[in-house]
């Protein structure tokens, strides 16, 4: 009788998964819409109050998408527009007269204000229960604290990336994860929630050292440091889920071709819009990645999505 001989294969490498924000979002609008429903039929429809503080042109689109998400889910909202000249006293005297309002749920501020006005005592100034940004320090005390995912309102971006991990069935428990940048908007709450999920966090900083050597120790890597394709390849543990929450608009070709080389869509994309954006991540490192959130479709996809379940849920710890 012959022996057959074994030749062994090499176990092939997955291709990495992009992790799609814009389906995960509307999954979550179509699951928002139908307790919205319910909630109108019951005479108390979420509403949303945002307020934009001079005519940035960026931050008048983002204002204006939250609005219109509000209308497709059948929300209530209102735009409270101020000039850029609006002191911190005027804008106090009018997020407490939201405060008061019974039917307003979620209180959103549009960032940046102008540098004349206050910003942290606008902020505090906001009923902690109306915070849908989830930036007031009782808020960020509760995520901190470890306060369930349900009773907390997180920071929108944030909130959105575990949400993303979740629907992707992306395991965090006792994964090594690092979240590079510390700002209180992205770094800071996405470091609580990974922690509270029983992530091992590690939290770099521009006065980080060996940032490389830590980066490739990451299992989940989250980028939020402003810095147009910072991440690249040899920083991306293979394998890894790689998270890319920066956005940079970039206008010309060479800037394009620099970070797309011979993508024609890319192109395609530019001569048509007149820009074409890209993360903090290198779209090259995505190739080692185990999934990855692309960009546009990945995080900024979540966010706005991400405030109306803050709102909803708002509405639902208010209102019982
Ligand atoms: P930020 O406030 O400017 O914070 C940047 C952080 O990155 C800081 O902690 C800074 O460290 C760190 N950093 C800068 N250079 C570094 C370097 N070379 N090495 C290591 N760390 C470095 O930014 P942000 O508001 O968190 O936003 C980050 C990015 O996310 C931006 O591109 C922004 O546009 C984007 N974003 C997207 C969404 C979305 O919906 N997708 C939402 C918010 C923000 P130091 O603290 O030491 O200065």
């Amino acid at each position: 009788m012959s022996s057959a001989i074994v030749t062994p294969i090499a176990a092939p490498i997955a291709a990495p998964v992009a992790l799609d924000g814009i389906a995960i979002a509307s999954q979550i609008k179509l699951e928002l819409a139908a307790e919205v429903a319910v909630a109108r039929a019951q005479g108390s429809t979420p509403g949303l109050a945002v307020v934009l503080v001079g005519g940035e042109a960026a931050s008048e689109m983002y204002v204006r998408s939250k609005v219109r998400a509000c209308t497709e889910l059948g929300m209530y909202s209102e735009m409270h527009t101020r000039a850029g000249t609006a002191t911190t006293e005027e804008l106090l005297g009018l997020v407490a007269s939201l405060n008061a309002r019974e039917e307003i749920d979620g209180i959103l501020i549009q960032l940046p204000l102008p540098e004349h006005v206050d910003t942290a005592r606008l902020l505090e100034a906001v009923a902690p229960e109306k915070d849908v940004d989830g930036l007031h320090p009782m808020n960020m005390g509760r995520l901190l604290r470890g306060a369930a995912a349900e009773q907390v309102l997180a920071p929108c971006t944030p909130a959105g990336i575990m949400e993303m991990l979740r629907r992707s069935d992306i395991p965090v428990r006792g994964k090594r994860a690092v979240v590079l940048g510390r700002s209180s908007i992205v770094g800071k709450p996405v470091a609580a929630m990974l922690l509270n999920a029983s992530a091992t966090v590690t939290v770099c900083h521009s006065q980080t050292r060996d940032l490389v050597a830590i980066t490739r120790e990451a299992e989940i890597l989250v980028a939020a440091i402003g810095r147009a394709g910072f991440v690249t390849k040899d920083m991306v543990r293979p394998g890894a889920t790689v998270i890319d929450v920066g956005i940079h608009r970039m206008v010309t070709k060479a800037e394009v071709e620099r970070f797309f080389p011979g993508d024609a869509a890319r192109l395609a994309g530019l001569a048509k819009r007149g820009s074409t954006i890209v993360g903090d991540v290198d779209p090259a490192a995505f190739a080692v990645s185990g999934a990855y959130t692309p960009v546009p479709g990945g995080v900024g996809a979540m966010t706005i999505a991400m405030l109306m379940v803050n709102t909803v849920k708002a509405a639902r710890m208010r209102r019982g």
